[in-house]
């Protein structure tokens, strides 16, 4: 599918990738809650060493928490050349249908994400229920259209 929604504004040389994974100088922006969904902090904080050693001695951190970095473009296997846009939000919003609510979550890193300024709240709709970990799964199953994460 084509996005249909205007881009939002936004410097593209200083956008975030919102799956983004844990290492030094990442921006922790969320937590995952009970439901398994998405709660944002108020305010992203940069994590350390220190942050991600700890948090690699349980499960894997993308699996508890929501990080972002710089979006590198065409350093990154997600990007479309042809499009000059981040591929994997567009393949996440096809396999997701929540409708846009008139309320966006608030959510401390919008004035800087690439999916935002890709696919605006139709990224955000969907956003809480995205984690790194499923992320990787769920394109991992539908690449061979064997099966498809709910
Ligand atoms: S898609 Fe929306 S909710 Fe998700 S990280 Fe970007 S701005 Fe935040």
């Amino acid at each position: 599918m084509t996005p249909t929604e205007p881009r939002q504004p936004g410097k593209e040389d200083s956008l975030l990738c919102p799956s983004y994974i844990a290492k030094p100088g990442a921006q922790l922006f969320g937590l995952v809650n009970a439901e398994g969904r998405i709660s944002y902090l108020r305010q992203p904080i940069t994590i350390d060493t220190t942050f991600v050693e700890a948090a690699r001695a349980g499960r894997p951190a993308e699996e508890r928490f929501r990080f972002a970095g710089k979006c590198i473009q065409n350093g990154c296997h997600q990007w479309s050349d042809a499009r000059q846009a981040c591929a994997l939000v567009d393949r996440l919003m096809e396999q997701r249908e929540k409708t846009v609510e008139a309320a966006l979550p608030e959510c401390p890193i919008r004035s800087r994400c690439r999916w935002f300024r890709q696919r605006g709240k139709t990224a955000c709709a969907q956003c809480d229920e995205v984690i790194r970990h499923t992320e990787s799964t769920f394109l991992d199953r539908h690449a061979d259209g064997s099966e498809r994460l709910q």
